[in-house]
């Protein structure tokens, strides 16, 4: 697994609760099966999130020997996933089960634990109301770090899901990575958004299908193009396919924009029967741009008869979108999704970049010299933000400077800097 996040990993014999603790900690029905890049196993892993930003990698390392029975010597396996656990984890729970009391086996994976310096903490799982603590006596000697939990009466899980929190948080080396990286996918109903999605999520495709007609409030999913992670923020539309309802109106326009606020890039999907961009579409694409956010226009359903040239005449009349990135892919058939991916890759590629003073100045006077209004003089500029990129220029009179000059300024420096896809900010302010 490429390391993003700090790892925290489940180790236990077979049955103690493994899964239902992951399931628990994520607040998820069912565990995601994944493969792990670089291993042939199956592992479940997801990323455990503490808030919008904060989150840790969590495995779930019982995947490969829970179809086997007790009399098979699963063992070896046991052992070798606890050793694997140890080279990479920050953080290891060690779950055990309440019910059945110490197991000869929990005691030799603590022997293991132990002699590595590595962090673990004892999770005795499965203490239900009549668990007696004298019952529990003999896990108290493995270690004085244990947690009581109860994942059929989500006992205890909170206040694991606390502590892990504050243990990553303090960890020197990891530190908590934020993914601000936040995408959001907008369209008309049926162009393809959740096909996209999945599409997108690749083997998490499990998930949103298992929650499809539930109501849930703003959903986060991520997925990485190379090792960038990247959020999709507020998919629960997508999600909610029992709700047919027409996304482009007046209550789901207000929810488009509380996302648009959200994101750096909005994906906006159409597929490849496009002959007019609606009103709506229109409405929602201007404010995408008005907040200055990234927009990559996505043509989707490209596998089939679909109309190029009236797509591509549409998108000539469109002039004030001519700067944005168009992608045309198939997402049913993950045809041409790479590119997608390429292109929302360059897009942050260029929205982290910080300019240098001399390369914004030294564009700003370039362009000043092809602009037939030769009276124009801009003292000095320099770059303010990044996300939206903006730029703020130092002249006499700003209050003088037209919208022509300022969008050509704005223009150049897209052009110079090669911002893809994204909406540049220029300010003016007065300097004598
Ligand atoms: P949403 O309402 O925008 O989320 O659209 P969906 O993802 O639910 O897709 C609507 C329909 O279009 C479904 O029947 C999909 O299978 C189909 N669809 C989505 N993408 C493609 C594609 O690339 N090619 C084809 N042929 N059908 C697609």
């Amino acid at each position: 697994m490429e390391k993003v996040a700090p790892i925290v990993s489940l180790v236990g014999r077979p049955n103690v609760g493994k899964s239902s603790l992951f399931n628990a900690l994520l607040k998820k029905k069912q565990s995601l099966v994944s493969k792990v890049a670089g291993t042939t196993r199956d592992r479940h892993y997801d990323n455990l999130f503490f808030d919008d930003e904060n989150f840790c990698h969590l495995i779930d390392t019982g995947g490969f020997f829970a179809s086997e029975n007790s009399n098979t010597p699963f063992y070896k396996e046991l052992f070798a996933e606890v050793e694997k656990a140890l080279e990479e984890s920050d953080l290891i729970l060690f779950v055990v089960d309440a019910t059945v009391g110490l197991h000869p086996i929990d005691k030799e994976i603590v022997n293991l634990l132990r002699k590595k310096e590595k962090e673990f903490w004892l999770v005795i799982n499965k203490v239900d109301h009549h668990s007696k603590e004298n019952e529990l006596f003999e896990f108290f000697s493995l270690t004085d770090k244990y947690f009581l939990t109860s994942t059929a009466h989500t006992k205890g899980i909170e206040s694991l899901k606390d502590n892990i929190f504050h243990f990553i948080k303090e960890l020197p080396h990891a530190g908590l990575p934020k993914i601000e990286n936040s995408i959001a996918i907008l369209g008309k109903p049926n162009v393809g958004k959740s096909t996209l999605l999945n599409a997108l999520l690749g083997e998490k495709r499990a998930i949103v299908s298992d929650v499809a007609g539930t109501t849930l409030g703003p959903i986060e999913e991520t997925f990485y193009i190379d090792q960038e992670c990247y959020k999709i923020v507020d998919t629960a539309g997508l999600r909610r396919k029992s709700k047919v309802e027409d996304e482009l109106e007046e209550l789901s326009f207000n929810a488009a924009l509380k996302t648009i606020e959200k994101v750096d890039l909005v994906l906006f999907i159409f597929d490849g029967f496009l002959e007019e961009i609606s009103s709506h579409e229109k409405r929602l694409l201007d404010t995408i741009l008005e907040q200055g956010k990234s927009l990559i226009l996505c043509f989707n359903k490209m596998d089939l008869d679909v109309n190029k040239e009236k797509i591509e005449q549409e998108l000539e009349r469109a002039s004030w979108l001519h700067f944005t990135e168009k992608v045309f892919f198939s997402a049913k058939y993950d045809n041409n999704l790479d590119s997608l991916k390429k292109t929302i890759k360059r897009v942050f590629k260029y929205l982290y970049q910080t300019v240098p003073i001399n390369k914004v100045n030294t564009c700003i006077e370039d362009a000043l010299l092809h602009y037939p209004q030769k009276s124009i003089k801009i003292k000095y500029s320099l770059q303010i933000k990044k996300k939206p990129p903006t730029f703020l220029c130092f002249c006499k009179k700003p209050e003088l400077l037209d919208n022509n000059i300022k969008a050509y300024i704005s223009n150049s420096l897209r052009k110079v800097l090669r911002y893809p896809s994204t909406p540049i900010r220029v300010f003016f302010r007065e300097k004598a």
